[in-house]
């Protein structure tokens, strides 16, 4: 049985997962915890001003919602972390992102994310609430994996992953050799970007070179 805190935690976090679409019903959250502790729990959380509960609608109020953000936030780059960085399999990603929302404090949490290179999206394509690391952007920490566009011409790195504004170009840029673990060589960025992968050149638009995300080798 979940106790106390972290059952607060999974609710605030399935909270969250169903307003990103564009659920706020009550029940719908109670079915997602799956938890018979989970009506209880509301009703503390709701008188420790995180949540109001109105017929069959939940809202975040403020402190419940910054709590729930924080949550997604150290999850989703967690699982960046371990699944992409690390090539750790799945179901342990999913595992040790987990325990790790709970446990990173706001200043790790930045450094996963300056890390990073500040992802915008988690492996499964969910959004990363941003923190203020992202909107200040200075590189205290220099970061293990950056966009494409910041890599130095002449030099070399390993694809990590992509983040596609449209997801028809994941296809396109795979049957280009552009897939997490290719080793590119960036050789020019005017007028475009141009790459070199195993011994193929390729030009590319500057706006993918900001969604292809590079370990620097
Ligand atoms: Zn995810
Ligand atoms: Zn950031």
């Amino acid at each position: 049985m979940k106790k106390g805190s972290r059952l607060i935690d999974e609710i605030l976090e399935h909270i969250w997962k169903l307003k990103e679409r564009g659920s706020k019903s009550y029940a719908r959250v109670i079915d997602a915890v799956n938890d018979k502790d989970a009506y209880e729990a509301m009703r503390s959380m709701e008188k420790a001003g995180l949540v109001s509960i109105r017929d069959d609608t939940v809202e975040f109020d403020k402190k419940g919602e910054e709590r729930a953000r924080d949550l997604i936030r150290r999850h989703r780059l967690a699982e960046r972390l371990f699944y992409d960085v690390f090539e750790v399999s799945n179901k342990e990603t999913e595992d040790t992102a987990c325990e790790m929302e709970h446990i990173l404090s706001p200043s790790v949490t930045d450094s996963v994310c300056a890390f990073l290179g500040h992802p915008p999206t988690c492996p499964h394509g969910k959004p990363i609430p941003r923190g203020e690391c992202c909107l200040k952007y200075r590189s205290e920490y220099r970061p293990l994996v950056v966009q494409l566009k910041e890599l130095e011409v002449g030099s070399s790195g390993r694809i990590v992953f992509i983040v596609p504004s449209e997801s028809s170009r994941i296809e396109r840029l795979a049957s280009m050799g552009i897939v997490p673990g290719s080793i590119i060589r960036l050789k020019k960025k005017r007028p475009s970007f141009v790459l070199e992968i195993d011994e193929t050149t390729l030009a590319i638009d500057d706006r993918i070179a900001e969604e292809i995300y590079v370990k620097q080798i």
